[in-house]
């Protein structure tokens, strides 16, 4: 940059404050430039650092950024923020939507007028907007035979879910059916939305309603085109959550839900105010603004009905939910033998009755199984006391796995209420995943979410670059190599088998002597000389990971502990014994062969659903969803330039509109593109030319310059094929 600029040139320079700022070149000394800003400052700036400015950009924005005549970083930035403050929140990049979160409720922006609209209308004929990426995803898998994913993703707070929830909508509504009333498929879809968000979400200081858990939720049409059935697949829902909550965040929504439910339903379970549990009152938030949990509690009890729940099973489920706000609340005091347990006090033994009774398990027996541990050793089977601090342990573990049983069993039991289309062969996949995320303290959980983006980004970066490149490559067609940089590297550091770090960190769980800091000394080691990874100093457990999106430093005490997934047998054994049904199905019978402690591991679990999910992507055609929160204060009409250059960075959108535009984002075969547009020049139809002669004809006749005529393809620049769509549609 820079070699263009001129005294009186219209400049972007960089800011600290507000990232860039425009202005204009007052006078040029060697490789400085000196600026006068549109704020009256004068600045003096590198000239390599100056980005030139459209001035003849139209002041409302433009529609997509591929059009903008200087592509950079400042006018892609200012680009999103002029729309924004129009209430224009959807931009596209090439095919990608970028989404800014508006933190209100845009009237119009999404009735049925303008789905109406939308379905009528040929991609990009209108503004941008997430139908049209419903719309083309459904029209392209009906007319080319392709199974479609639409991958939405952003930082917590951006809007993913809420988008995913529109274009679930906007899916049921092109493929519902006619009689749309009651349990149909699509309805049955739509409702799982608010039954996972009750169980799955919780407020977090970044969102009011944060997804605590990853989804895809594969949506199959039959051979006319009407949805059919869905699968729905999670993602390591957090589970720390159930037990721990901090200041000012809140548990999982169902728990306040149940506490607002109508009084007979409090006074049968022994409810009542939420601040009177402990998983509840760690924090001082209770109520959301703007929610009525009586009401939500309602709402989520008939999105149940409609799911498919019978009314005995959601009296089961909130019973569960019930016993562990009870269970919490049982705490323990020294026993009378050394380093034993016993209940604190007449609260702790009353609610130990709630939970015993709400679980249909024996009394004793629950005590036992918080307060006590059988140890098997080759002569015998001893049953060792738990000390106060490790029956507390014992009753937040059992606390997590009956609540993550739960979760699983809603999802289960929603698959299949749904049911799967066995016969389907189209299907369009929506994956609503965490983002990136970096905070003072990483841990396992960070460390999971961090991979799982590595991943997409790959997956990303393969679609957008090397499939481009790959397929200029094999047409031979001009095409100058961009560079960019690979994550390949991050992702074998974390996954490779052997000698990644999910193998070394299962290593070490199954080792009976290793701690955080043998652990963290053999990463050191083993990676010492690798590039993505560091050891920070001054500490003797923490490592720093070099994603793509930026360096995180992961402390790894807890890596050890969080990584093993077992359920305690005395447990399993207790809730197995259950008198409900319901209970006792959450945790069935352990199969024989592997009763006996086979060591599994969260990470290696979910390493592998990972694979699964991106076989599955690797199937279909992907269309991306950027979702970019434009502050942190949740607040409408802010937006936070250096905040959203962050979130473009490390969501690859810079790179991949470079790429995108250097290259030629629209391909088709001749065939294709000649069925598709021969419409405009029916006159080749009476000669005999070749394929690439009649597409070059039809491109020629229409005033296009700048495309490509590959071996077997037509590679259009940006723009063109909506172009030549718009002409056909006025033949
Ligand atoms: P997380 O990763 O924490 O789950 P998310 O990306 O799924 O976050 P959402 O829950 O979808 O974020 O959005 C957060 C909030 O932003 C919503 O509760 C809603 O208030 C607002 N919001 C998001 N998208 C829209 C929209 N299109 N129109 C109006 N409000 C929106
Ligand atoms: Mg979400």
């Amino acid at each position: 940059m820079g070699e263009n600029i001129l005294v009186d040139s219209h400049v972007w320079v960089e800011d600290p404050e507000i990232a860039w700022t425009h202005g204009v070149v007052l006078n040029l000394k060697g490789d400085e430039a000196e600026v006068k800003t549109n704020d009256g400052r004068e600045v003096i700036a590198k000239l390599s650092k100056l980005y030139p400015k459209d001035d003849e950009a139209p002041s409302e924005g433009v529609e997509d950024m591929t059009r903008l005549s200087y592509l950079h970083e400042p006018a892609v930035l200012h680009n999103l923020a002029t729309r924004y403050e129009l209430n224009e929140i959807y931009t596209y990049t090439g095919n990608i939507l970028i989404a800014v979160n508006p933190f209100q409720g845009l009237p119009h922006l999404y009735d049925a007028e303008v789905m109406e609209k939308y379905k009528e209308a040929s991609f990009k004929e209108l503004s941008p907007h997430v139908f049209a990426i419903g719309g083309i995803a459904y029209r392209e898998m009906i007319n080319e035979d392709r199974n479609k994913c639409i991958l939405v993703s952003g930082e917590s707070g951006s809007g993913k879910t809420e988008t995913t929830k529109m274009l679930m909508r906007y899916l049921a509504y092109f493929g519902g059916h006619t009689a749309g009333e009651g349990r149909t498929v699509e309805n049955q879809v739509l409702e799982s939305n608010p039954v996972l968000e009750a169980f799955g979400n919780a407020k977090t200081v970044k969102n009011n309603n944060s997804s605590r858990f990853g989804k895809f939720v594969e949506i199959q049409f039959d051979d006319v085109g009407r949805i059919s059935g869905a699968a729905i697949r999670t993602y390591l829902l957090e589970r720390s959550r159930v037990c721990q909550v901090s200041d000012p965040e809140r548990n999982y929504h169902c728990f306040y839900l149940l506490c607002a439910a109508p009084p007979e339903e409090v006074e049968r379970f022994k409810l009542g105010d939420p601040k009177s549990f402990r998983y509840l009152n760690q924090s001082s938030c209770y109520e959301l603004d703007g929610v009525n949990d009586a009401e939500e509690y309602l709402a989520t009890r008939r999105a149940m009905d409609v799911v498919g729940i019978s009314e005995t099973e959601q009296e089961a489920i909130f019973r569960v939910v019930a016993a562990i706000l009870h269970l919490g609340n049982i705490e323990f005091c020294k026993g009378e033998d050394a380093d034993s347990s016993s209940l604190k006090d007449e609260q702790s033994v009353f609610h130990l009755q709630m939970t015993s009774e709400l679980l249909m398990c024996d009394p004793h027996s629950l005590e036992d199984a918080l307060c006590k541990r059988m140890m098997v050793t080759p002569e015998e089977v001893i049953k060792r006391s738990l000390d106060p601090l490790g029956a507390a342990v014992s009753r937040d573990g059992l606390a997590k796995t009956i609540y993550s049983r739960l979760f699983d069993w809603l999802v289960n039991k929603i698959n299949i209420s749904i049911g799967q289309d066995s016969n389907s062969r189209r299907l369009i996949g929506v994956l609503d995943i965490y983002g990136f995320e970096s905070f003072k303290t990483n841990s396992f959980e960070q460390f999971c979410i961090n991979y799982t983006n590595e991943k997409l980004q790959q997956h990303f970066n393969q679609h957008v670059f090397k499939m481009e490149q790959g397929e200029y490559e094999k047409e031979e067609i001009d095409w100058s190599y961009v560079e960019f940089v690979d994550n390949k590297d991050v992702v074998d550091l974390i996954e490779k088998k052997p000698g990644g770090i999910i193998a070394l960190l299962d290593e070490a769980c199954m080792l009976p002597k290793s701690t955080p800091e043998t652990f963290s000394e053999k990463l050191y080691q083993t990676f010492k000389n690798h590039k993505r990874f560091m050891k920070p100093k001054l500490t003797r457990s923490d490592f720093t990971l070099v994603h793509y999106a930026g360096e995180v430093q992961y402390q790894s005490d807890q890596f050890l502990d969080k990584n093993k997934d077992y359920v305690v047998a005395e447990h399993q054994d207790l809730l197995n014994a259950s008198k409900c049904s319901f209970v006792s199905g959450l945790f069935p019978p352990l199969p024989k062969a592997s009763s006996k402690s086979k060591f599994s591991s969260i990470g290696a679990r979910f390493k592998l659903q990972l694979q699964q999910l991106m076989e599955t992507l690797n199937l279909t055609e992907p269309h991306y969803i950027r979702c970019v929160k434009p502050n942190n204060l949740l607040q409408p009409t802010v937006f936070d330039n250096a905040n959203v250059l962050h979130q473009l960075r490390s969501g690859g959108v810079l790179e991949a509109i470079r790429v995108k535009c250097a290259g030629y984002p629209t391909n088709r075969t001749f065939i294709e593109f000649l069925k598709r547009f021969i419409i405009l020049a029916p006159e080749i139809l009476k000669g005999e030319y070749e394929a690439d002669v009649a597409c070059k004809w039809i491109l020629d006749k229409k005033g296009l310059t700048g495309f490509q005529i590959g071996k077997s393809k037509v590679f259009l620049r940006a723009g063109q094929m909506a172009e030549l769509d718009a002409h056909r549609t006025k033949v």
